[in-house]
């Protein structure tokens, strides 16, 4: 057995000058053709990314509210580390951390307790937060592939960057009609792509605990905040998280859009994934006059 399984708590580097360095990038964009490719590129990337994490690293990995083959299992696991959030055995130990101290002193990103820039991205760049908590995901931390993730997260970063930037090099060489470039796939693609989705996952821990409306009277400050809904694709709806975390589905009302939710039953229906956790009807009436 690897010795990082072994142990409760995995070696990490502090996040801050990754984070730094990826947010510096993003001005390569004003130097960088935009227009419709740039658009494009942005938009795909940041649903793709977008979707790995509230799907893959959220819901399935950080709360089983689905099954699936171990092959899935690792392109969830693998997708979701090219958006430079870390890998799924360190981004799940700690989401699991803050489930079982919601805004108590011990939640590691209470925007109550800690205020709100350090729930944002004070935490991310925390040296002592950087280690993976082992003993929250033993389950996971058997399978050799998410542990050689844990090791290299930035291995699948580079590698996806670097696919970007060839493949609008390639395209600008095909079809130079497109107007297709290699620094744009790269600056709009990847790094303004990235910070957006930095930016979007970083909201649910911050504003998602601090602005919204509260359908359940839970024991923590989750709210429900439509804006957050639609941009990360159903994580908005965070009091309905709190109130049933092991469900697959965050929208509770056919208002309240759930992407990632939607996305998964296409999944299934290919047979893809199984199993999706529902909300009980009992939960569903609880909060049934809002
Ligand atoms: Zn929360
Ligand atoms: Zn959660």
């Amino acid at each position: 057995m690897n010795s990082a399984s072994t142990s409760s708590t995995g070696k990490g580097s502090s996040f801050s000058t990754p984070l730094l360095f990826m947010h510096v990038c993003c001005a390569g964009v004003f130097f960088t053709k935009g227009g419709w490719p740039a658009f494009g590129i942005f938009i795909a990337m940041y649903l793709l990314h977008v979707f790995a994490l509230t799907a893959g690293y959220h819901r399935y990995f950080s709360h089983k509210s689905f099954k699936t083959s171990r092959a899935f299992q690792f392109v969830l696991a693998l997708l979701g580390t090219t958006a430079a959030q870390r890998d799924p055995l360190w981004w799940a130990s700690h989401h699991r951390m803050h489930h079982q101290n919601a805004d108590t002193e011990e939640d590691i990103h209470s925007p109550k307790r800690h205020g709100f820039w350090w729930a944002h991205m004070g935490w991310v760049m925390n040296r002592r937060l950087s280690e993976t908590r082992f003993d929250k995901v033993r389950d996971f931390a058997k399978f050799p592939e998410l542990l050689w993730l844990n090791r290299h997260p930035f291995v699948p970063v580079v590698i996806a960057a670097s696919l970007l930037a060839a493949s609008g090099a390639l395209l600008n060489a095909l079809r130079p009609d497109w107007g297709v470039t290699g620094p744009q796939f790269l600056f709009y693609g990847f790094f303004l792509s990235t910070v957006a989705v930095y930016h979007v996952t970083f909201c649910i821990n911050s504003v998602a605990h601090l602005y919204g409306k509260r359908r359940f009277e839970v024991d923590d400050d989750s709210r429900n905040n439509w804006l957050l809904g639609l941009l990360a694709m159903g994580e908005g709806w965070h009091n309905n998280h709190h109130r049933y975390a092991v469900c697959a589905r965050q929208g509770f009302r056919w208002w309240e859009i759930d992407l990632s939710y939607l996305l998964l039953r296409v999944l299934q229906w290919l047979h893809i994934v199984w199993d999706i956790r529902e909300p009980p009807r009992a939960v569903l009436n609880e909060g049934r006059a809002s």
